[in-house]
């Protein structure tokens, strides 16, 4: 669906529910068919009359998770369900939840593309566009920053730098090119990855308190405490590229590009997208028809982020 041509939203209505990192409550979520050109829009059912579309400039809070607000209210957590919808080519959905956040499920996105792919993915008449970067833009925060430059694909790569034993003994940088089957293969099983101590005083705040091995990997000082570990040797890095996927597509169409980041979180993704967006000549959206799949294979190039940063 990812390479398509053409516009998709879901065959049918489907609901599961889970727990709310912040709240730790239990949390129902619908998914929902959209029409064509109307993007993706979450409705909370909790609050007469909230409902407000995936797009950059409605980020509101990017701490721990990227939110969308409208006034004093917000959807927070929806980043891991918006790379499902990037990673699967759905283009159009309504999303429906009952409380101010999405459930956090396992952690990744994994049963987010189990409930689209039960639901069955349609395709819509309409046109595809993607958004294609034309000039390199760059975000930085001290040591952290983020590169997206012109390429023929959509290609994320992450680089990941912790002074902590558990980083220094698995692959610190992923890198991949995207469409359905390596989102399905590589990256939506990655999941979020926190440290005890911070957990512990985020708790003591009455924040993420739905936090827990079941839906995170943890550390302690020197050790990962899931039992089984890692479900894959870069599964950190990947998670952050599950991260940059979900948060780029809050622009509305694929994103034809290479990602580069390192160290970056929700919130420098979000300045670099309202960067890209204020910068006219740095892209540009096209028929996705005109984009050549073709050259996705020199984009497999591997390309450290971390050089020239
Ligand atoms: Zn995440």
């Amino acid at each position: 669906m990812f390479e398509s041509n053409h516009q998709h939203t879901l065959k049918n209505r489907i609901s599961a529910s889970g727990i709310g990192l912040h709240s730790g409550k239990t949390i129902n979520l619908t998914l929902a068919p959209a029409p064509a050109n109307s993007g993706i829009t979450f409705v909370r059912t909790d609050i007469n009359g909230f409902a407000v579309a995936a797009s950059p400039q409605h980020v509101g809070s990017t701490v721990l998770a990227t939110s969308l607000q409208v006034g004093v209210d917000s959807v927070a957590t929806i980043e891991h369900l918006m790379a499902t919808f990037a990673g699967l080519g759905v283009d159009n959905a309504l999303v429906e939840v009952d409380a101010a956040e999405l459930p956090i499920m396992d952690g990744s996105a994994s049963p987010f593309v189990f409930m689209l792919e039960s639901a069955g993915i349609a395709e819509q008449p309409a046109t595809r566009q993607v958004i294609r970067v034309l000039a390199p833009i760059q975000v930085r925060d001290g040591d952290a920053f983020i590169r997206l430059e012109p390429c023929d694909a959509s290609v994320f790569s992450y680089s990941i730098d912790y002074d902590h034993p558990v980083f220094k003994a698995h692959a610190p940088i992923a890198q991949v090119t995207l469409n359905s089957a390596v989102f399905k293969k590589e990256i939506c099983r990655a999941r979020t990855f926190g440290f005890l101590d911070e957990v512990e005083k985020m708790q003591a705040m009455n924040l993420a308190m739905g936090g827990s091995l079941e839906n995170a990997v943890v550390m302690d000082r020197s050790k990962i405490l899931n039992q089984g570990g890692l479900r894959a040797e870069d599964e950190f890095a990947k998670h952050k590229i599950l991260d940059a996927i979900g948060d780029c597509y809050l622009l509305g169409h694929q994103l034809i590009g290479r990602f580069s980041g390192h160290k970056s979180g929700h919130r420098l993704n979000n300045e670099l997208l309202r960067q890209l967006l204020a910068a006219p000549d740095a892209y540009a959206i096209v028929d996705r028809c005109e984009v050549s799949p073709m050259s996705a294979q020199k984009a497999q190039k591997p390309h450290p982020a971390s050089v020239n940063g």
